[in-house]
């Protein structure tokens, strides 16, 4: 892997500054279901009365025309980049991290051939410019302060004051939506959750412990955890209910137990292919540990109370 690519560990931490406990309220479902945030124990914010959502630019002129002064756009492969990132970051963030994570994403996981059409990012450098940017590009308010994809329109918006793990997060949800568009929710969220916070060892991404932790140890050791027959079998709005964040960490710590088995690329797969056959992904879980999921949960809980994470 070329040094530049490298990700330094110290800067993915920089994910958790500046976000408080924020919960105030549910946003519309109808449009929960279109856009998959980042969401979990911080927060998701009452949406303002909706504007009619822009049409999203599919095209670099049509990008550089909608942001205008102070945002340097960019075509790399199906991802067209709208950015007030200063030249540093900026150069970190698409050549580096972008260029890295999708071909290792897709060389891992999603790897049917793409045919969706440009996916349209928009990153911007701090809280006041997402806020400023929905509004102007988007014609939204923000359902998450950290950054959400957009199903229909195949867009990603980042607030990067959150850290660029919030690409990553939402990059994955990008790449799944077209790859394993019937993925149930647990896959998806625990899946974009794991590489919210992760490694580059070689040419794969390795998820690493995150700030998700710590509320999952609580509900572990105050017997407050989800069974794993019901979190795989949780619909959208039954994830999204009250115990959100919660349910984040459950789906991010369960993929990244099954990705140090060596299971998750080879269930991943097999799930895709024949989800019809299972669509909670249980038997394919099964099949890819060789246990039933009694036991496989038995021992994901013995491996939890290892896990250690530090802010
Ligand atoms: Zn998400």
């Amino acid at each position: 892997m070329a040094a530049r690519y490298a990700i330094p560990p110290g800067l993915w931490l920089v994910f958790l500054l500046g976000f408080g406990q924020l919960r105030a309220g549910e946003p519309d479902p109808g449009l929960r279901n279109d856009l998959a945030s980042a969401g979990g124990s911080i927060a998701v914010i009452r949406l303002a009365p909706m504007r009619r959502q822009a049409e999203i630019p599919k095209t670099l002129e049509g990008m550089r025309r909608l942001t205008g002064d102070g945002f340097l756009c960019v075509e790399r492969g199906d991802r067209l980049v709208a950015s007030d990132l200063g030249p540093g970051d900026y150069e970190y963030l698409v050549d580096g991290v972008l260029d890295y994570c999708v071909t290792a994403l897709r060389q891992a996981f999603f790897d049917s051939p793409a045919g969706g059409g440009k996916v349209s990012i928009f990153v911007f450098r701090d809280h006041a410019s997402y806020v400023d940017g929905l509004r102007r590009f988007i014609g939204m308010e923000p359902i998450s302060p950290y950054g959400h994809y957009g199903h229909s329109q195949r867009y990603i918006v980042v607030n990067y004051e959150t850290g660029p793990g919030t690409l990553v997060h939402e990059l994955t949800h990008s790449l799944m939506s077209e790859d394993f568009p019937a993925a149930p929710i647990w896959l998806a969220e625990g899946m974009a959750s794991l590489y919210e916070q992760c490694r580059a060892e070689g040419d794969v991404l390795r998820g690493d412990d995150n700030w998700r932790l710590p509320e999952l140890k609580a509900a572990l050791e105050a017997g407050r955890m989800v069974p794993l027959a019901k979190l795989l079998a949780m619909s959208p709005a039954d994830f999204r209910s009250g115990r959100e964040s919660l349910n984040y960490a459950e789906s991010r710590y369960f993929c990244k137990f099954l990705e140090e088995l060596g299971r998750l690329p080879g269930l991943y797969k097999n799930f895709r292919q024949r989800s019809e056959a299972d669509p909670t992904g249980r038997k394919f879980v099964e099949a890819a540990v060789g246990k039933p999921l009694e036991a496989i949960e038995a021992d994901w809980r013995r491996w939890l109370q290892f896990q250690y994470w530090k802010e």
